[in-house]
């Protein structure tokens, strides 16, 4: 197997269109072409996890964060990076980021955290928009299952836990076919009346091509007549952040112990505002840009971290924010990034790292 059929599984799951703009998640070091050893996920990249890959015979690291974030203007290693890179180069390690993309998707980071919250019903705190089209064909009226079923099998018609949702309405479709033409139905130079469907179903930006290459393929004509329009919808099960209920409420102490036992680290917090935590809202990494939504959503705590100190003022003793590390809370990423690899390929050797990556020690 090639590294390129990790990537384009992963790609599947969490496509890289969706990543963030300052984002640099996607095949960062190495050729997708080689043939693959073995894998070594984990959070973080640093020459310590490239020294681990090579010991354990991985010739591939899946890492959330990038290690070249901005750009490197030099090999020479001067700095973390450099080193981490060179390393990597040296030994024919590739090197594979699945960061913000992996953030955005419903069934990524937060979903993961929510599980260790242990909280239920969960859904995005802020979806995004501008993720959506809609695609409207013209099929005759016996072609329009096959049309619809070549659709859906390329990824049209998904929404929310539903799929092959579309709307179909019978009407009448006018052509004439010039001397050049080769018409399906009917003669060349004659105004033909044909009993068609007008098919329409939700597209993800990132399927639409796909789709619409499944559709002309299935369709019978010449000529598919089709529409794409771009949608102001937001996309429910793509954005930041996640919001959900405990199963039961927990006295708001309570809480913050047990975010303490079940991430280690330190658990930073503002004043307890409320006795109670019944509504969870929380983003794996750094999330302070959320807390107006998790407000807005009226979460009883806010659970993120890199808060500044002067960001924990404007929980407005309305919600409690608590901010408990950057590593431990997306620690269980390598957990998610493996379960998501072993699932699609069960025989083969994927390994979580077994260093802990977090570069801050609490006294
Ligand atoms: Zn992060």
């Amino acid at each position: 197997m090639q590294i390129k059929e990790i990537i384009h599984y992963l790609e599947k799951v969490a496509p890289r269109s969706l990543q963030e703009s300052y984002d640099n998640s996607g095949l960062l070091v190495g050729n997708a072409s080689n043939e693959l050893t073995k894998v070594l996920v984990s959070l973080d990249v640093t020459e310590a996890i490239v020294e681990e890959a090579i010991s354990k015979g991985c010739n591939l690291i899946v890492s959330h964060h990038p290690i070249v974030f901005s750009g490197l203007k030099s090999l020479t290693g001067n700095n973390y990076v450099e080193r981490t890179v060179m390393a990597a180069i040296k030994n024919d390690v590739a090197l594979y980021a699945i960061h913000t993309n992996l953030d955005n998707i419903h069934t990524g980071v937060n979903r993961k955290i929510g599980e260790k919250l242990r909280v239920k019903n969960m859904e995005v705190l802020a979806p995004k928009s501008g993720l959506l089209k809609k695609l409207v064909v013209f099929v005759p009226l016996k072609d329009k299952d096959a049309v619809a079923e070549a659709m859906y099998e390329a990824g049209g018609g998904k929404v929310g836990e539903y799929d092959e949702c579309s709307f179909q309405l019978e009407g009448t479709g006018t052509f004439r076919g010039s001397t050049n033409s080769n018409p399906t139905i009917g003669k060349i130079g004659v105004r033909e009346y044909v009993d068609e469907v007008r098919l329409e179903m939700i597209v993800e930006n990132h399927a639409l091509s796909n789709v619409v290459a499944a559709m002309i393929n299935a369709h019978p004509y010449e000529e598919v007549a089709h529409d794409i329009y771009t949608l102001d919808n937001s996309h429910q099960q793509i954005g930041a952040g996640m919001i959900g209920q405990l199963e039961a409420p927990m006295y708001s102490l309570d809480f913050l112990k047990m975010l303490k036992d079940n991430f280690g680290g330190v658990v930073r917090y503002t004043s307890l505002v409320k006795d109670q935590i019944s509504k969870v809202a929380w983003c794996g990494g750094s999330g302070s840009f959320l807390l107006k939504d998790a407000r807005a959503a009226g979460a009883d705590i806010f659970v993120s971290s890199d808060f500044k100190y002067h960001q924990f003022f404007d929980s407005e003793n309305e919600i409690i924010i608590a901010d408990i590390g950057h590593y431990e809370n997306e620690q269980f990423t390598k957990e998610l990034l493996a379960e998501i690899l072993i699932k699609k390929f069960p025989n083969f050797a994927i390994l979580l790292t077994e260093r802990n990556t977090n570069p801050i020690n609490y006294l």
